[in-house]
């Protein structure tokens, strides 16, 4: 029977995933990466530990994917987070899981995920070419021919899986020339935006607070900028419904140009997919725990305890130092004011303050530091049940170079591996016509 020749472009996640799935489905697989290495991406990602997925169930699962969790359901079901696991396992990768369900190699060490694949790639046959790069697509009598290489080469082919990745860390290899390409082939891409990326911000306490990690606070992002009556209501416990776009809870990072911090990443994505470009209001309650009347009563408690005290030296025992001096400049209070002449209303202002702490967010930092592209190839041009591209047959799209998005948790890397794993088996099985 005759085999099928499947050219796979990109030697990240979904490439990889991709030319393992079309070569065990029984193709002749040809895998080209620009870069002198494969997997540059999986390198540095969960700072150099590789969270390779989340051991969740299916739902969570796409709760957890921002942009089109729909289009992941027949990628999902055809290869999910447990065949995954099991296939690096298998192949002699030891996992473990952490908090939150997120599963990494026991060394931590990401280069043995791409070790592990490599190992997987070769012993199923697939031609893995570096420091090859696609120029263009050979397509004749609307199919797929084949593809052209910038080293002047031709490589014929039944399909060809385009795993280009996106815009973000473009410096492993991931540039936009494969959005760049598909748009010339007639597909149509959705705007794309930096996710899972740090946040500007318009008031510059922050650099005051460079360095500074919150913990167990929650923030609260809305699509507009508040006026003060608006904040305070959100402080008593209003849920503005219309206007906020995301809320959670966790940690969060002052940096030297705003906030980052595993809750600001998770923030970004909302930002982006909802209100991208705009500024709006993003509180942070440093206290979620205590309602205004709960964390008053507290502050009365450390003031009666802290008599003759200074303001400042009064609020150790209830905030981390670093932040004491900007939640006092912010509440508009005298740092140095004896806390039995602090009023009522002073007092007030400084719960409204911790309940609430005022950023306006004025934009996201660039694609060099974002975790994910937002946006990509419309998912309505691609099939989901093969990730065949519905304008060109014999194309296959995967990875994140498609208009998928996910959180942070080892979601982004499922969507890689599952899309790659769909395309390459469907590029594998095609019937010839
Ligand atoms: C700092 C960081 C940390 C991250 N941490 C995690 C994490 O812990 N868990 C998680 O789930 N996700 C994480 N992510 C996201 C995750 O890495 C990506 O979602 C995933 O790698 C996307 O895989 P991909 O194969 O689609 O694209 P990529 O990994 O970007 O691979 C695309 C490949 O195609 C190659 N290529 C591009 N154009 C051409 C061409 N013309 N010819 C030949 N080759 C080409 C590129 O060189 C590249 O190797 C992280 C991302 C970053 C930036």
């Amino acid at each position: 029977m005759k085999r099928n020749k499947v050219v796979v472009i990109g030697g990240g996640a979904a490439g990889m995933m991709a030319a393992i799935s079309a070569a065990g489905n029984g193709a002749d697989v040809t895998l080209i990466e620009r870069n002198e290495k494969l997997g540059k991406k999986i390198y540095i990602t969960g700072k150099g530990r590789c969270n390779v997925t989340n051991n969740c169930d299916e739902d969570e699962f796409f709760n957890n994917i921002v942009s089109n969790p729909r289009f992941m359901y027949g990628a999902f079901y055809s290869f999910d987070n447990r065949s995954l696991m099991e296939l690096l396992e298998n192949n002699g990768l030891k996992l473990k899981v952490e908090r939150g369900g997120r599963v990494f190699p026991e060394s931590d060490h990401s280069y043995d995920v791409t070790d592990t694949l490599r190992a997987i790639m070769k012993r199923k046959g697939v031609k893995v070419r570096l420091n090859t790069t696609l120029k263009a697509i050979i397509i004749d009598a609307e199919k797929v021919r084949g593809i052209e290489t910038m080293q002047h080469e031709k490589i014929t082919a039944d399909s060809v899986i385009m795993c280009t990745g996106g815009l973000s860390y473009s410096s492993t290899g991931s540039d936009g020339n494969g959005h760049k390409l598909l748009h010339e082939l007639g597909h149509t891409l959705t705007d794309t935006k930096p996710a899972l990326v740090p946040l500007t911000t318009k008031e510059e306490f922050y650099k005051d607070l460079q360095g500074l990690s919150l913990k167990n606070v929650r923030v609260n992002l809305f699509n507009e900028v508040l006026n003060s009556e608006k904040i305070r209501a959100v402080a008593d416990g209003a849920r503005l419904k219309k206007s906020i776009v995301f809320s959670g809870f966790g940690e969060m990072l002052f940096t030297h140009f705003g906030i980052s911090g595993p809750l600001i990443l998770s923030a970004s994505s909302f930002y982006s997919k909802k209100v991208y470009g705009k500024q709006v209001t993003l509180l942070i309650d440093l206290k979620p725990a205590l309602t205004v009347e709960q964390l008053d009563k507290r502050i009365v408690r450390d003031f009666d305890n802290a008599m003759n005290k200074s303001l400042k030296n009064a609020l150790c025992g209830l905030l981390p130092s670093g932040i004491i001096d900007t939640i006092i400049v912010q509440s508009l209070l005298d740092a140095h004011k004896p806390v039995h002449d602090i009023t009522k209303e002073e007092r007030s202002r400084l719960v409204y303050t911790l309940k609430g702490l005022n950023m306006t967010v004025t934009g996201t930092r660039p694609f060099t530091e974002a975790i994910i592209t937002q946006g990509g190839i419309n998912v309505k041009e691609i099939n989901p049940s093969t990730m065949e591209s519905k304008l060109i047959p014999g194309m296959y799209i995967a990875g994140e170079l498609m208009d998928v998005d996910a959180l942070t948790g080892g979601f982004n890397l499922q969507v890689a591996w599952s899309s790659g794993y769909l395309a390459g088996m469907s590029a594998a099985t095609k019937q010839g016509e």
